[in-house]
């Protein structure tokens, strides 16, 4: 666990490298725009080029062999209108800036991921979720985005537009997003309580009990080792024999053996949504820092079984684990979203750091998970050709030919799962 220091401060990304280090960007050069009007400019003489976002993805989704964007330079705008219940952010900006500024106005996103510290348009571009059996992905928020497209012209959609459900979760394909516009609601408290050993049967009622619920496992015993339940502040506490789990005496972290001083307040003491709803604190390194990421939704009436199936690899799982979570996300209209038709069950394997030991365990999950259509994070590591599971694949498909004719967005990984004609 290299990466971690011994303050739980967030360490400095590596130079060239993703957030985890396990992908060297190959891009020929790196640009950092100060205006969009430089953006459209660099976007237009570039042959081949892709944004990338704060690098947080497992995979080669942000990279290009030509040049790479960052949206950092631009000024980082919140721009709220309260009559619509809309606030239009700057793309670059990461969740956790756009939350405070956001609470101070007395206002709040729905649900946010586990960690704050990724930006807006990398996370929507990519699927990216949280948890809550009434709540959509992150992508879901969107009512609509600005984009500089292939030939440099500035586009805006919004859900009155054709195309927009196949534009938001757009894996960075369709141009350089620059603004997002996300619903808002009235700022909330929420109360987080860890509760420990659940039974796999009472994990519905769990993820049904609260705001936002997450379940732990190591795939070592039948229990779930921790559940943690971010209730809205106003629900009354879990009775001390709930589900027939224990309550956590102290702050956990979701990997054994982790101090828990990163990890957002628990032990159901109150505080603002921005505080409670991800797992991890800014400012400090989210997780554990020397990992490998995979994860698979499957549609919530297959979830038992995709579980019963992942048994026969527990041992192999196991191996190579730190800690499984999973999540609960509500059906959306996007066409690339993992929750595109179906309320979905997210299975999550935080790996460890050692590609070599992790890739075969990541194919032994995919076999058993074959039955049951699984969907990849697309920002993971994952082996599987995820376009069989999307339905609107070939719409998706359509809409890169009309707005990127020339693939100057595409990459080598967009090939492969969206061939050209
Ligand atoms: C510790 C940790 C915890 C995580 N927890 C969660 C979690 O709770 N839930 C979850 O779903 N995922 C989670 N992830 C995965 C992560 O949130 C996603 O991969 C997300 O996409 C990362 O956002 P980013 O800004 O780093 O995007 P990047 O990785 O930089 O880019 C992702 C994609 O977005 C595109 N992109 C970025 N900016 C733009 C732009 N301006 N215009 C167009 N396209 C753009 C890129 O081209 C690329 O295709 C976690 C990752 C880590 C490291």
């Amino acid at each position: 666990m290299a990466a971690r220091t011994t303050s739980g401060a967030a360490p400095r990304p590596r130079a060239g490298r993703n957030w985890a280090g396990n992908v060297r960007y190959a891009a020929r050069r790196r640009h950092t725009p100060s205006t969009v009007d430089e953006l459209r400019r660099l976007v237009a003489g570039s042959d081949r080029i892709r944004a990338v976002g704060t690098g947080h993805s497992f995979n080669r989704l942000g990279d290009t062999t030509g040049d790479l964007v960052s949206l950092a330079g631009l000024p980082p705008t919140v721009e709220l209108d309260p009559e619509r219940g809309t606030v239009t952010v700057a793309a670059g900006l990461r969740y956790g800036d756009l939350a405070t500024r956001l609470h101070a106005q007395g206002y709040a996103l729905a649900n946010l991921a586990s960690l704050p510290h990724i930006s807006v348009a990398g996370a929507v571009a990519a699927g990216t979720h949280g948890s809550g059996d009434t709540h959509g992905n992150l992508a879901t928020a969107v009512a609509a985005l600005e984009l500089v497209t292939a030939d440099g012209d500035l586009l805006t959609v919004d859900r009155a537009d054709d195309r927009f459900a196949g534009m938001v979760v757009n894996l960075g394909a369709l141009g350089v997003v620059t603004r997002v516009t996300l619903d808002v609601v009235p700022t909330f408290d929420v109360r987080q309580y860890v509760r420990l050993g659940l039974p796999r049967d009472a994990l519905d009622a769990a993820f049904a009990s609260a705001y936002s619920v997450s379940a732990f496992t190591d795939w070592r015993s039948a229990r779930l080792d921790q559940v943690w339940r971010k209730q809205r502040a106003d629900q009354p506490p879990p009775p001390a024999d709930w589900l027939g789990t224990t309550a956590a005496p102290a702050q956990r972290h979701p990997v054994p053996g982790v101090p828990a001083e990163n990890c957002t307040q628990q032990l159901g003491v109150p505080g603002p949504w921005h505080e409670r709803l991800p797992h991890f604190r800014l400012g400090f390194t989210p997780s554990s820092g020397d990992e490998l990421q995979s994860e698979y939704h499957v549609a919530r009436d297959v979830a038992a079984e995709a579980l019963a199936a992942l048994d026969a690899v527990a041992d192999r799982i196991a191996a190579v684990l730190q800690i499984c979570e999973l999540r609960t996300i509500a059906a959306d209209p996007l066409w690339l979203s993992p929750n595109h038709g179906r309320d979905s069950l997210a299975i999550h394997f935080t790996w460890v750091g050692d590609e070599a030991a992790v890739t075969p365990v990541v194919a032994a999950v995919e076999e058993r998970l074959a039955p049951f259509a699984p969907r990849p994070h697309w920002g993971k590591v994952f082996g599987l050709d995820p376009a069989a599971a999307y339905p609107r694949h070939a719409d998706f498909l359509a809409l890169l030919r009309e707005l990127d004719p020339a693939g100057k967005f595409r990459t080598e990984l967009l090939d492969r799962y969206f061939p050209r004609p």
